[in-house]
């Protein structure tokens, strides 16, 4: 048997390192094996995926030095790999559960399913809704089928007992029957949910371990049911522990960049994120810490994998990449820094902007440094402004920093309608209102425009700096916190309400 593993991320925002982390366990594990190792894009989510994520994504793996031997921009003998071009093979798998009576087709309402749900609540049942709650009298089915009502298909599953799931790491995993609903596998579009689509190509794509994080424990007991149903033999499941915050909590972009992108744009060199990702709840024989990507593949085990929650650490990372920059000869460093910081793409969009402005090119780093750097430097003074005192100046940047937070599609416009909003409703002329935001993002207000900067820099990079400046003006405890997450609910939803209204 060939061992065969894959990476399956959803593209629906920003490379995720944790998609990286997941990408190096898998490719780890194929390298230990002689086998391979693929990537596949699970984008049946169509109206959170984009293109560009995608790309992002390839972009990002690439970049640390994880390479697959198929995927959708190099194709494979299993393809396609994206799944949005797989439909027609789910449609038929679908099918085949429907024929054999493993699955269903059901007409219930979105009201008749959170009726059931609310009454489930009352009761204080389990939540979980099963096949003998959905399905309706054959008279009733006929009569909506008619009617050329929608319909979902579901997969029928036991109403109780328990499931067993064997984990690499874990061992045998019990779950109980009576807590999993009779899952959607397709939806009223045709589209496949996740569960359908990555155990139909799991199956097809010959794929023999699945490594993934382990929010996917609670889904395995129906994936295991649908091999059942398909008479498939399941791959070995292994899932990994999930990367925390430094206080424990699961790794968030709240508090914590969490895109690939901003790693490379504040300076970090691959082979350090990568042997950082290796160190999350994994370590060499020998306990070191500094290792590359072929150490790590010839010493793999998964079994040395440790299940408790991983801290992803900025702080230790800069220091690990501090040892990866202080053995490169002074040539290598030059070079490195110069494709870093020189690199097309991310200075021509800049050009624009500078060119009408400086008179020689020894103004170019006074007037856009910023573009290079990772943190500003700065102190609670560089805030003095007539317009604001300490609360206010606090709470238009939390309250920015939150707004930005809601953006799914970063660009100008984007900052732009939710900040200029906010200016608004805040009755802030929008001067003043931006004056922090120059600080915080690029250390001066006399310089390019901050909203093309922010657009420019990136959501985590502009999120960091923004956080970075609320800390240097004290920060903002827990009872502070509380009391602002109050004050900006409402502005909140009055911005939401703009721009619902400007559409
Ligand atoms: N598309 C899923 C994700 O984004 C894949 C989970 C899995 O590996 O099964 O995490």
């Amino acid at each position: 048997m060939t061992v065969r593993t894959r990476v399956a991320p959803s593209p629906t925002g920003d490379p995720h390192v944790g998609t990286a982390y997941i990408a190096l366990f898998n490719l780890a594990f194929a390298r230990q094996h002689g086998g391979q190792f693929i990537l596949r894009i699970e984008d049946t989510d169509q109206v959170r995926s984009t293109a560009e994520s995608e790309q992002a994504i390839m972009d990002s793996l690439r970049w640390l030095g994880l390479e697959w031997e198929e995927g959708p921009d190099i194709g494979g003998p299993h393809g396609p790999y994206r799944q949005s071009e797989r439909g027609e093979i789910y449609q038929e798998m679908v099918q085949v559960l429907l024929d054999r009576g493993h699955a269903f087709k059901c007409y219930r309402s979105a009201e008749e399913l959170d009726a059931m749900r609310a009454q489930r609540q009352e009761q204080g049942n389990s939540m979980a809704l099963k096949p003998s709650d959905l399905i309706l009298p054959a008279e009733e089915i006929a009569r909506r089928e008619a009617d050329g009502a929608p319909y979902v298909v579901r997969m029928m599953v036991p109403e109780e007992g328990v499931c067993v799931v064997d984990d690499m790491l874990r061992g045998p995993i019990e779950l109980d029957w009576s807590q999993v609903d009779a899952q959607v596998l397709m939806k009223s579009d045709g589209m496949p949910t996740y569960h359908l689509a990555n155990v139909v190509d799991d199956h097809l794509m010959k794929i023999t371990h699945v490594l993934r994080g382990e929010e996917w424990i609670s889904s395995a007991p129906k994936h295991k049911l649908l091999y059942e149903y398909f008479g498939w033999d399941m791959p070995q499941l292994c899932h990994m522990p999930l990367l925390r915050n430094p206080d424990k909590s699961k790794l968030s972009k709240r508090k914590n960049p969490t895109s690939i992108l901003y790693y490379e744009r504040m300076g970090f060199m691959p082979e350090a994120v990568l042997n950082y990702l290796g160190r999350m709840g994994w370590s060499m024989p020998d306990e070191s810490e500094k290792f590359s990507r072929d150490d790590m593949f010839s010493h793999f085990d998964i079994h040395r994998v440790s299940l408790g929650g991983p801290v992803f650490d900025v702080e230790k990372l800069r220091w690990l990449n501090s040892l990866w920059l202080r053995e490169l000869d002074a040539e290598t460093f030059a070079s490195r820094f110069a494709a870093w910081g020189l690199k097309p793409e991310r200075v021509l969009p800049v050009i624009p902007h500078i060119q009408p402005r400086v008179e020689v090119f020894s103004d170019v780093v006074p007037l856009a440094g910023h573009f290079l750097a990772g943190l500003t430097e700065l102190t609670p003074q560089s805030f003095e402004h007539k317009a604001y005192d300490e609360e206010k100046l606090l709470n238009v940047l939390q309250f920015g920093l939150w707004q930005l937070e809601e953006i799914r599609h970063w660009s100008k416009e984007a900052i732009e309608e939710r900040l200029f909003a906010m200016a608004r409703l805040l009755d802030i002329k929008v001067r003043d209102f931006l004056f922090p935001f120059f600080m915080a993002i690029a250390g001066t207000s006399s310089t390019i425009s901050v909203l093309d900067t922010m657009a420019l820099l990136g959501p985590d990079m502009s999120r960091s700096r923004l956080r970075h400046a609320i800390n240097v003006l004290g920060g903002v405890g827990k009872k502070k916190a509380k009391k602002m997450e109050k004050e900006y609910r409402d502005l909140s939803a009055a911005i939401q309400a703009e721009l619902n209204g400007g559409e």
